[in-house]
């Protein structure tokens, strides 16, 4: 039987070359560049809560990285340096192998060094904390949209809950959609490189990766900016074909697990966002706008039809401990 020190040895000591020391003593030594501020964030992911329990340990691998890595991306950050902190219910060699493959594949592509982390003995549970650096005073915040900005987001938010859908067999989807949609779900793409171009092109004021759900992570924007925001349901992406419509627009607007970007930006940018949408090979939908609050009103999210009257929301995101909807 390996030991803790042998596992960490073995599947999660590699070269960490923008560190100053990776793992091995009591804390890792990074230094940023100057004039850089530090993005930190860190995220947990429980089985049975996060992830099915018999998913596949490579895509999990790759998952647990991503999520964190998309945080960064959403604050304009470059991706750095990652910790991982895990807990597994025994030293399954062949698991940790698999699982150890998918995170260094996610490492290397976003360029990021494991450079340390904590291993335990307990029930699957998988916590990453990721750093990357940022000019001083540019990253993208949420309180930083205004009214008459338009409201963008990435790729095609709306796949990877509809493919938890069909895994459990909540819907039926054709053979090439349903392995789209798994993709979606099991191998997420953070958008760094849409994120550092927002940054570094000033087009977006604030940004919000999706991991709950379009209009939930949007009521994160409005409340932290003071503003109300609308979505028009017409502007949405189309919906994949061969989805359930019903299903694929909730999927869209409160499915959870994109890892797209959704962003405020000044009009004026539109035709540089059309071009970087080119550039990067990645749709941009402008899908809506953010407006004054009326005086004495909370911020709130509304969701249009294309008359511009309110459609009724039944549920906007996830939520792990309240209702579902805000
Ligand atoms: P300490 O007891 O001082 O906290 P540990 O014994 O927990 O140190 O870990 C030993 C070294 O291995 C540390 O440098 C730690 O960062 C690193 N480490 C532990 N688990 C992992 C892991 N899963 N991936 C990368 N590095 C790890
Ligand atoms: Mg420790």
């Amino acid at each position: 039987m390996p030991s803790e020190f042998d596992l960490i040895a073995r599947y999660f000591a590699r070269p960490t070359p923008q560190a100053v020391l990776g793992p091995g003593d009591d804390c890792a030594l990074l230094a940023p560049a100057p004039g850089m501020e530090l993005a930190i964030t860190t995220d947990m992911l429980v089985a049975g809560t996060h992830f099915l329990p018999d998913t596949d340990p490579r895509q999990l691998g790759w998952k647990t990285l991503a999520v964190n890595i998309s945080d960064l991306a959403a604050m304009g950050a470059r991706p750095r340096w990652v910790l991982l902190a895990g807990s597994l219910p025994k030293a399954d060699e062949a698991w940790i192998n698999a699982f150890a493959d998918g995170l260094f594949a996610c490492a290397n592509r976003y360029n990021v060094d494991l450079v340390g982390g904590d291993t335990t003995r307990g029930p699957l549970n998988l916590c990453v904390t990721a750093l990357g650096e940022v000019p001083v005073g540019q990253s993208l915040r949420r309180d930083h949209a205004q009214a008459g900005d338009d409201l963008w987001i990435s790729g095609e938010p709306g796949l990877a809950a509809l493919g938890l859908a069909h895994l459990q067999g909540r819907t039926q989807l054709p053979d090439a959609l349903s392995q789209r949609c798994i993709t979606a779900l099991q191998r997420p793409l953070p958008r760094v490189a849409l994120g550092l171009a927002l940054r570094e092109r000033q087009l977006a004021r604030a940004a919000i990766d999706v991991s709950d759900g379009l209009l939930a992570d949007l009521g994160h924007i409005v409340e932290c900016s003071g503003i109300d925001a609308e979505v028009w349901q017409a502007q949405l992406p189309a919906r994949p074909e061969g989805a359930d419509p019903a299903l694929a627009r909730q999927c869209q607007i409160a499915g959870g697990d994109d890892y797209e970007l959704l962003f405020s930006a000044a009009p004026e940018h539109r035709a540089a966002l059309a071009a970087l949408a080119c550039e990067l090979e990645l749709p941009l939908w402008r899908i809506g706008c953010f407006v004054a609050t009326p005086p004495s009103s909370a911020s709130t999210v509304r969701l249009l039809d294309e008359n511009g009257q309110p459609l009724p929301v039944t549920h906007r995101g996830f939520d792990h401990f309240g209702q579902d909807d805000r």
